[in-house]
């Protein structure tokens, strides 16, 4: 197991819509564990693979609190089938804008089919964190960061900030 650099904003590559995994095999099950491995290692709860610069419709996630034993769980192709009309709030992070923080408010609960690491179908029931991390990373797949979901502004604020950061990285 390798960690992968993670990709951060204003890479356009975050701005990608990933596409449909066909086969579940070999390298996509060392990606995977790849995966939990950078994820593991930032550390963060949540990864999808275009943070690691791959298009494909593969999340990581484990909400397991510190000191709790690990949980994690893989979706591939994940698809949001319910998502209740009751609405909760979270502060959210991204690995892929460092040491920003932002309330989000989405749906409390939702249901999401997907594919296990196995390559077999799995509902999954969320509520809580995990409804919160699952549609924070399902929005990835389809190029929306979280800062998508807070006010314009404040948006334009962070995006500058990032954008200047890397030019300067640049040596622009
Ligand atoms: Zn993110």
């Amino acid at each position: 197991m390798t960690t992968k650099p993670i990709i951060i904003i204003p890479d356009p590559l975050l701005r990608q819509v990933s596409q449909p995994i066909e086969r579940v095999d070999e390298d996509l099950s060392r990606l995977i564990d790849d995966m939990f491995e950078t994820m593991y290692d930032a550390p963060g709860i949540g990864l999808a693979a275009i943070q690691v610069a791959v298009p494909r419709r593969l999340l990581v996630i484990d909400v397991a609190r510190e000191g709790e034993p690990k949980q994690p769980l893989t979706f591939i192709n994940p698809e949001i089938i319910h998502s209740s009309d009751a609405r909760s709030t979270y502060e959210e992070g991204c690995l892929s804008i460092p040491d920003y923080y932002a309330e989000v408010e989405r749906p409390a609960a939702i249901t999401v089919r997907s594919l296990d690491r196995e390559g077999k179908e799995q509902i999954t029931e969320a509520d809580g964190l995990l409804a919160t991390c699952l549609q924070h990373e399902i929005d990835h797949l389809n190029g929306t960061l979280f800062i998508d979901h807070i006010s314009k502004l404040k948006r334009d604020m962070v995006i500058k900030k990032f954008t200047k950061a890397a030019k300067a990285r640049a040596g622009l």
